[in-house]
């Protein structure tokens, strides 16, 4: 029997998600939300927001782009990305978000693969995305330059701000409604994930996905200190977490606006600014990944600033330890709970209520409205306190892969299981993650794909084959690669000529940080597929040495 959310089941409104965050009849705030963590005159209440999300809407509309279209993001955070996200979603485009970090190659791959019609690039990546443009036949007119600020525009790329309506004609601009059935099958975002195996795919959230996945993870952080704007101390919030991510986009983009907590948006993720922020700010809560929790127990800095202002933490994305939540936990003086989710949840499905205080390192329990079953290797569910696959089911759970049926099949079963590829322990509808059966890499809370990692590897000349698994260092996972060279290299080439050669070919956190290791051989299955058990045994082997 699969196992059921114990909380009573949420009634999800089926509509546009501006809709739902913006509720008719109802005149947006102006109190500051969005707000530039570096200079604080500098943000967006939700009612300029929602100006500038209609201006870009209709400004698409009149460029020519049609509903249902890919709209891409290219930037480092900033306030206007808010904007750029709900000015394509609420017009029933698609948006979805690239890190900023990618190489031209990686950017080609995304374009290619979302069909992308347009790029808002920040100025600093306008040469990335206009070459990977060229690459993909994207016209180049089809690049705007999005920045927090106004940009001189090139011979190449015009600032979207030229192209934008005036205020007034944006305020007789609707957003389109959608009907209850429209609003569960219409696609909001495509953000990539390579889910239980091969290279990074779009995954379909719809409208419907992130207005259910909004309430379930609110109902389970205010579960024992319910909110309610009158009497709730004030809420306070750092948007440092990459916005092209789904983490971030459901907490500073749609939650802060539902629940209108002001949230200090950083550019750059900076250790001491981050410290800084947070005792300037007097910020209450943060939503982080587990390399942030290491920082904050190693790193000398956290001493020199007051952090007393944070009431509670956070933590999904990667596996944390009991110990270190204990630890940062009593140090802060502060509430730490985990939550576990994926992208093709929305963004999380397991939530360790807020206010309780859990050290045992569970990542909670289930939403409401979700169901769930551990499945061994043969497929049949294991008894409480055995470990098996983690399948879920619920309202949160994606359409499936983008222009990618194949995948949507080995993910998601047609009565709407979608298999995670996590190896959990569920004991009295509490939830362990103790393992991963899939290839995934995390890095600093990002995913990388090892599928990804050996196609780049293969396509270096001297390498004849590759296979890169995760191996953990100090509580943090890297990437580390496997390689057999072609007879001629042998002995030549040195692991330098590698690294050199990936920095070119891959964003920063798909770096061999992990190391290379030169081997006679990849292990490989007779049907050709890499004998993953055996190289992360490598792996294993080797950092016990290091
Ligand atoms: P992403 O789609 O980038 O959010 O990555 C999803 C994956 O991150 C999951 O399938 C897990 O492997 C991992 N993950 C997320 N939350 C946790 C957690 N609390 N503990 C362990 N792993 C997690």
């Amino acid at each position: 029997m699969p196992l059921s959310s114990p909380f009573p089941d949420l009634k999800i409104p089926k509509c546009n998600l501006l809709e739902y965050l913006f509720p008719k009849g109802q005149a947006p705030t102006e109190t500051p939300i969005w707000i530039d963590a570096r200079d604080t005159n500098h943000h967006l209440t939700p009612k300029t927001l929602l100006q500038w999300s209609k201006r870009l809407a209709l400004g698409l509309d009149r460029l020519g782009s049609k509903q249902g279209e890919v709209v891409m993001i290219f930037t480092p955070n900033h306030i206007f990305v808010p904007v750029a996200y709900l000015g394509i979603v609420g017009s029933k485009r698609v948006f979805s978000g690239a890190n900023p970090a990618y190489t031209v190659s990686e950017m080609v791959h995304q374009i290619t693969n979302t069909e992308a019609q347009y790029i808002l690039a920040h100025p600093t990546l306008a040469k990335t995305a206009l070459t990977a443009a060229r690459r993909a036949g994207l016209p180049e007119g089809r690049i705007s330059l999005f920045s927090d600020t106004v940009n001189t525009s090139t011979a190449d790329s015009r600032d979207w701000r030229e192209w934008l309506p005036s205020p007034a004609e944006a305020d007789a601009y609707s957003f389109p409604p959608l009907s209850e059935e429209d609003a569960t099958k219409t696609i909001a975002t495509v953000n990539y994930s390579s889910g239980t195996t091969g290279l990074p795919k779009g995954v379909e959230v719809s409208h419907y996905n992130l207005i259910a996945n909004l309430d379930q993870t609110i109902y389970m952080r205010y579960l024992k200190k319910p909110w309610d704007h009158t009497n709730h101390p004030r809420e306070v919030w750092l948007g440092f977490l990459p916005l092209y991510h789904a983490y971030a986009q459901l907490y500073t983009i749609a939650m802060a606006q539902k629940l209108q907590i002001p949230v200090y948006i950083m550019k750059q993720f900076h250790y001491e600014e981050f410290l800084s922020a947070i005792q300037v700010y007097r910020v209450t809560h943060l939503q982080v990944a587990p390399p942030i929790m290491i920082m904050l127990s190693k790193r000398a800095e956290t001493k020199k600033y007051d952090l007393s202002s944070i009431t509670d933490i956070l933590c999904g994305s990667a596996p944390l330890s009991k110990e270190l939540q204990t630890e940062i936990s009593k140090k802060l003086d502060c509430e730490i709970v985990q939550g576990w989710g994926m992208t093709e949840v929305t963004c999380g499905a397991i939530h360790v209520p807020g206010g309780t205080l859990d050290d045992s390192g569970s990542v909670g329990q289930l939403d409401p409205n979700c169901e769930c079953k551990l499945l061994d290797d043969e497929g049949n569910e294991v008894p409480d306190g055995q470990p098996g696959e983690l399948y879920v089911r619920g309202p949160n759970i994606c359409l499936g892969y983008w222009r990618n049926p194949q995948a949507t099949k080995e993910t998601l079963s047609p009565d709407g299981w979608l298999r995670s590829g996590d190896i959990a322990v569920c004991r009295n509808s509490w939830f362990w993650i103790v393992d991963r059966k899939k290839e995934l890499i995390k890095v600093n809370g990002l995913q990388v794909a090892p599928a990804e990692l050996e196609a780049v590897l293969l396509e270096c000349d001297p390498v004849a084959d590759a296979a890169v698994v995760g191996i953990t260092l100090d509580e943090q996972e890297w990437p580390r690669a496997y390689v057999t060279l072609k007879d001629e290299h042998k002995g030549t080439i040195a692991e330098t000529h590698i690294h050199d050669y990936m920095k070119e070919k891959v964003a920063k956190h798909k770096q061999l940080v992990g190391g290379i290791m030169f081997v006679d051989e990849v292990p490989k299955l007779l049907s050709g597929k890499i004998k993953r058990a055996l190289v992360k045994q490598w792996a294993k082997r080797d950092a016990e040495r290091m």
